[in-house]
């Protein structure tokens, strides 16, 4: 059970674990701080906190859980503003999409990494930003990933996994450089093909010709390209290095695919769309 919970950015992910959490019945106060008070009120007359600070180290000051959800690109300015409040007892943990990034720039602030300071991403989201897109049953049987380090505190690390049980979801562990590898390939490149094709079709000429023909599986291929573009600015560039290499090497893949297609190697073509379709079909039902 959390007292009093304090989040920062209340936007889709950190007003849906306020509901969760709140459904649950495991949480006490939920007080909610951000850059802009029209967010912060809104999000107080739609019920996800119950009051908000614009001063952060208010907001966090007796919070016995502090839950970060803003853009990769805010975290060094935000681990800035609640330094004062952050002493060895203080709970951090955060929602964001790429960790090694969370992990650098808590060491950049702090000196060392808190040992309170639990970095996780909830596998789950919508191409919905803002608060009043959250919803309480967001993390229901969806997978949180937890990335402590060797100098996590075990009190603060459980915590963090009791409070996303509570929200529903099912926590797994892993290092900090293995979840951006893996999130890497099956979320941020993803979106990248996604926003990339979406372009460039937009910008060819008769564009509007082209999208009122797009049917179903242009819909489904391109739906995560309504995402947030600051977010997705934001993981290419914070989680660079993973994002490249997977782009990389799915570049050459692409590469052969379509020598496959010049070479009228119908052969090769079957053999990846076959390899494709059992893999999709396996993992994703
Ligand atoms: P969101 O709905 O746009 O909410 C972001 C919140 O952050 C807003 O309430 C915004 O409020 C606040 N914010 C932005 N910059 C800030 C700053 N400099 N200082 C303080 N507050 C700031 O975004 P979201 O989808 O919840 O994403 C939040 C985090 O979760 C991101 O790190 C993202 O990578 C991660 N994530 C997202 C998804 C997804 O599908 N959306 C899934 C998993 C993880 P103000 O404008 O009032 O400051």
């Amino acid at each position: 059970m959390i007292n009093r919970l304090a989040i920062i950015g209340v936007g889709l992910i950190g007003g849906s674990l306020a509901l969760a959490l709140r459904q649950a019945g495991y949480v006490g106060e939920i007080i909610g701080t951000s850059r802009r008070e029209p967010h912060l009120q809104q999000a107080k007359e739609l019920g996800v906190i119950d009051d908000y600070e614009l001063d952060m180290v208010k907001a966090v000051a007796g919070a016995d859980m502090v839950f970060i959800s803003v853009p990769l690109g805010a975290m060094q300015a935000v681990f800035e503003a609640i330094k004062p409040a952050v002493n060895n007892d203080t709970i951090i943990t955060d929602g964001g999409s790429a960790k090694g990034c969370v992990v650098r720039d808590a060491k950049t602030v702090f000196g060392e990494v808190p040992a309170g300071l639990v970095p996780g991403h909830p596998i789950a989201g919508t191409e919905q930003s803002g608060v009043a897109a959250a919803f309480p049953e967001l993390y229901r049987d969806r997978r949180v990933i937890l990335t402590p380090l060797d100098t996590t505190s075990p009190e603060a690390l459980a915590s963090v996994r009791d409070m996303w049980q509570a929200a529903g979801a099912q926590v797994e562990e892993m290092s900090v450089q293995h979840h951006d590898e893996v999130l890497a390939a099956t979320s941020h490149l993803p979106h990248m093909l996604a926003f990339g094709l979406v372009d460039s079709l937009a910008r060819m000429k008769d564009n509007d010709e082209i999208f009122r023909y797009a049917a179903g599986g242009f819909r489904d291929f391109t739906r995560i390209a309504s995402s947030d573009p600051v977010m997705w600015r934001d993981i290419c560039l914070y989680n660079r290095e993973a994002v490249l290499k997977m782009a990389q090497s799915y570049h050459q893949d692409l590469d052969e695919m379509m020598q496959a297609i010049e070479q009228g190697d119908g052969d090769a073509l079957l053999d990846i769309f076959s390899r494709a379709k059992a893999a999709r079909d396996r993992f994703c039902g």
